[in-house]
């Protein structure tokens, strides 16, 4: 039977536990106490000796519980395990559960037959009945002043109200969490008696803090006083959210009052993304991998295979944040880098570390029982919102565990049209689901707030979801139908219903189909200055159904993503053929390559960088290109090759000199006379420009623009590097806007140098898709903007309406004024 010790500082507390815990299990179960010291003047402490002998007075093959009070008796404990023989040591188990409450329900389990995992889990458990019953039920179960700030004299404190609408709901918390880990200064976060650890997202994201709610911020240390001031301008830039729903139009996020004539075959969820879709259901199985718990001889080897298969995840989630980024939008990639803080969460990963040290167990057990354990926190907070982040740690938690144990089943895939049954979807899924295939999604859990009701709207899937467990067990094949607006799902519809329901699709199809057969429409001021419309892709698949969403051409197509998520660079072939597709699937308009642009923050597996202070100012883009020509000639010759029978323009990014772009123009030259030589087809007059995203280029602009066919501005980059304010980080946020009057001079100097050399200028950063920012790019001279494909058409409708006169008017007047605020809130007028 497995033997229980009790380790106390004091022999009396160690004693009376044992007694207790002896009187619930009728000296039933071996219970060993180890407290005090031999010192009659100074009996507090522990001894390693008298701990060792307890566990042997209680030892055996089954194994041996020993819980502790704290400090010295930690390691008391643990030198104890290193006095026992050998063969005894991997028997013992140190368990980090309360030591009263632990030692009762550890010893209640024993009784019952458990084992070891079972019972170390238990006591661990221990303390839930406790909290859940002085939760909110006791008066006495929190300070008397709820709102009191911590003692000043602790460290600097800050005071602040949520202002933003729906609280610290998962983005706001990562911004929060992202920030404090730019401080060395310790940043807690007090909401009434609750005080948690800024940089832990799950601490942060459990305080459930909501709009109205006084949280009181303590930092100590050295940069405190910076750390504060850099939280008080968060929360004065409203925790960084636009006070919309979590993402867009999200339909209401609770199930609708249900109407009394609802038929008997129809099954309410909730509403999760708008549009009709009738078809054949197919299930979704979960792609769990399997779990096996084993104890394992060597914890540090454990260890290692989790920090290993951590760092792959994130590194996953790196990938799939940019591809959503490109898909579907910013706000929804953000999903995906609060992942990756889930992942780096102490809350999570050193549970897991000790319990791979503590229990000898395997990586993949003691990670997944840390996962459901923050799971069930999550799950277990009375906002629905909250509530819905449970899936995310699952969802991440997954992602690690396929790293652990490869060879799993991978992402799914679907052939024919269907609608999808799930039990939950998780947000990595979603993000993976192919609009054309995937015509609709229900889901027997979750929530309209929940990331991957945000990715199929995004996606433009209609969804229904937290459906019920009814949606399990329709029959796969079965025709089914939904409506995501309602969150209706129809069984088997009779045939009056299916009458129904194709009219209100056919009826939401054509509303969809008038919306781009407008986007298809030219861009074209009310006085005759045409724009033309690109879409920027990163893969060519998303090059399908460019035409439908209004683009005339591939603005940026970021080649790096054909690099990325493979073993090693793709071959000539591999690239040509990618190119093509891009270019067919425009059906003649132009398709613009841009070179490798590799370094900064898009790593690439199987290239290896020297590690670099600023890799943002280091060896990036054009830089690396250029000294690689083995991967440069060979990415030259499958565009040029591309360029035989397709409208294909090639770019390169992060040009700073002339230099770089005769080199590369250099390079060009030897491709395509090697191509000569060998009697391939490619166009001699192919265009090659340049990106415009380092302050030297838009300085030296007037002499580059003499050497290029086009500009194409990337203001993602333009802005951080004219700013000197990395983007990513939320303490200079407010410098990162291409609004930016610094910005907007460096945009009229571009393409007032383009125009006197007569080039074109495009724009392929993210504020070419802004509709904010279309009236001043058309009056500050752009002649194309490339965008992610779901900003086309709204951003076409609004250059129809521009009046080209007004708009450099408009330039003009924004180049006068002081802030970027200023700027975007004349543009907004
Ligand atoms: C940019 O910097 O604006 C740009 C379009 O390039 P990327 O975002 O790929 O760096
Ligand atoms: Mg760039």
């Amino acid at each position: 039977m497995i033997g229980l010790v009790v380790v106390s500082h004091s022999a009396k507390l160690a004693e009376g536990v044992r007694e207790l815990a002896e009187q619930m299990t009728q000296n039933t179960v071996p219970i060993a106490a180890a407290g005090g010291i031999d010192d009659p003047e100074n009996p507090i402490g522990t001894d390693a000796m008298q701990v060792m002998a307890a566990i042997e007075s209680v030892y055996s093959v089954d194994g041996v519980v020993v819980l502790m009070d704290l400090g010295s008796a930690i390691m008391s404990a643990e030198m104890a395990i290193e006095f026992l023989m050998p063969e005894q040591q991997p028997n013992v188990y140190l368990c980090e559960a309360p030591l009263a409450e632990g030692t009762l329900a550890a010893a209640v389990q024993i009784k019952a037959g458990g084992d070891v995992n079972l019972v170390m889990d238990e006591a661990r458990a221990a303390l839930a009945p406790k909290q859940k019953q002085l939760a909110g039920a006791s008066k006495n179960s929190t300070p008397p002043s709820e709102t009191a700030p911590p003692d000043a004299a602790d460290g600097e404190t800050l005071t602040i109200t949520v202002p933003n609408k729906l609280g610290l709901h998962a983005r706001p918390a990562a911004r929060l969490v992202s920030l404090a880990g730019q401080f060395d200064a310790k940043l807690t976060v007090k909401r009434g008696a609750e005080t948690v650890n800024a940089r832990s997202i799950t601490q942060v994201n459990t305080l459930g803090a909501r709009h109205g709610d006084t949280l009181t911020f303590m930092a100590h240390g050295t940069d405190a006083a910076d750390a504060l001031k850099a939280v008080k301008a968060l929360v004065d830039d409203n925790f960084g959210d636009q006070d919309g729903t979590p993402n867009g139009t999200a339909p209401a996020a609770d199930r609708p009052t249900i109407a009394e004539d609802i038929p008997e075959n129809v099954i309410v969820g909730i509403p999760a993304s708008d549009g009709i879709a009738i078809g054949t259901a197919r299930h979704l199985q979960a792609q769990m991998p399997e779990i096996e718990m084993r104890t394992v001889a060597d914890a540090n080897a454990e260890r290692t295979r989790l920090a290993t298969a951590l760092t792959a995840a994130v590194d996953d989630l790196k990938t799939v944040a940019t591809e959503t980024k490109r898909k579907v939008g910013a706000d929804e990639a953000g999903i995906f880098e609060a992942h990756q803080l889930i992942l780096q969460d102490p809350d999570l990963t050193d549970v897991a570390n000790n319990t791979i040290d503590h229990n000898r167990q395997n990586a993949e057990a003691a990670w997944w029982s840390a996962v459901e354990a923050m799971a069930d926190r999550y799950r277990n907070i009375e906002d629905a919102y909250m509530q819905a982040r449970a899936a995310d740690v699952l969802d991440v938690g997954r992602r690690v565990l396929r790293h652990l144990t490869p060879g799993q089943p991978a992402a799914f895939t679907f052939d024919k049209p269907c609608i999808l049954l799930a039990k939950d979807l998780s947000p990595s899924d979603t993000a993976q689901l192919d609009p054309e295939n995937v015509l609709g999604i229900i889901t027997a859990e979750g929530g309209a707030t929940g990331h991957s009701a945000i990715i199929a709207r995004g996606l433009g899937i209609p969804a229904v979801v937290g459906a019920g467990a009814g949606v399990q067990i329709i029959s796969e094949g079965a025709k089914i139908a939904l409506d995501g607006k309602q969150g209706y799902v129809w069984q088997s519809p009779n045939a009056a219903q299916l009458t129904e329901l194709r009219t209100q699709r056919d009826t939401w199809q054509q509303q969809q189909r008038e919306l781009r057969e407008n986007s298809r429409k030219p861009a074209i001021t009310t006085d005759g200055t045409v724009i033309e419309v690109a879409a920027n892709i990163g893969t060519p698949k998303q090059s399908a159904g460019l035409l439908d969403a209004g683009a005339e051409g591939i603005g940026l197509f970021r080649t790096e993503l054909l690099f990325m998520d493979r073993a090693q660079a793709p071959t000539e072939d591999e690239q040509f053929e990618a190119y093509t597709q891009a270019a067919k699937a425009l059906d003649g308009g132009p398709v613009i390559i841009r070179t490798l642009d590799v370094g900064g923050d898009k790593p690439i597996s199987y290239i290896t960088f020297d590690h670099e202070e600023n890799p943002f100012l280091g060896h990036r883009g054009i830089r690396y290109w250029l000294e690689n020509t083995d991967l440069a000639k060979t990415q030259l010759r499958a565009a040029c090759r591309t360029s035989a029978a397709h409208n294909i323009k090639l770019m390169f990014p992060m040009v700073g000199t002339l230099d770089e772009v005769k080199r590369a123009r250099a390079l060009l030259e030897d491709v395509q006379a090697e191509l000569k030589s060998e009697n391939i087809a490619y166009d001699a007059q192919m265009e090659v420009g340049i990106m415009v995203e380092v302050p030297a280029a838009v300085m030296n602009a007037a002499q580059l623009a003499r050497h290029v066919d086009f500009f194409s501005v990337g203001t993602n980059d333009l802005t951080q590097y004219i700013m000197a304010a990395d983007r990513g980080n939320p303490k200079v946020k407010g410098l990162v806007s291409p609004f930016q009057p610094a910005v907007l001079h460096a945009l009229r100097r571009v393409t007032d140098a383009a125009k006197a050399a007569g080039i074109w200028t495009g724009m392929c950063g993210e504020m070419a898709g802004n509709p904010l920012a279309t009236e001043l790019l058309v009056g500050l001279g752009f002649n194309e903007l490339s965008m992610n494909a779901p900003a086309i058409a709204e951003v076409k409708a609004k250059i129809r309406a521009v009046d080209s006169v007004k708009a450099r008017e408009i330039a003009t007047h924004a180049l006068t004024l002081e802030s970027a605020t200023a700027v975007k809130t004349y543009l907004s007028q």
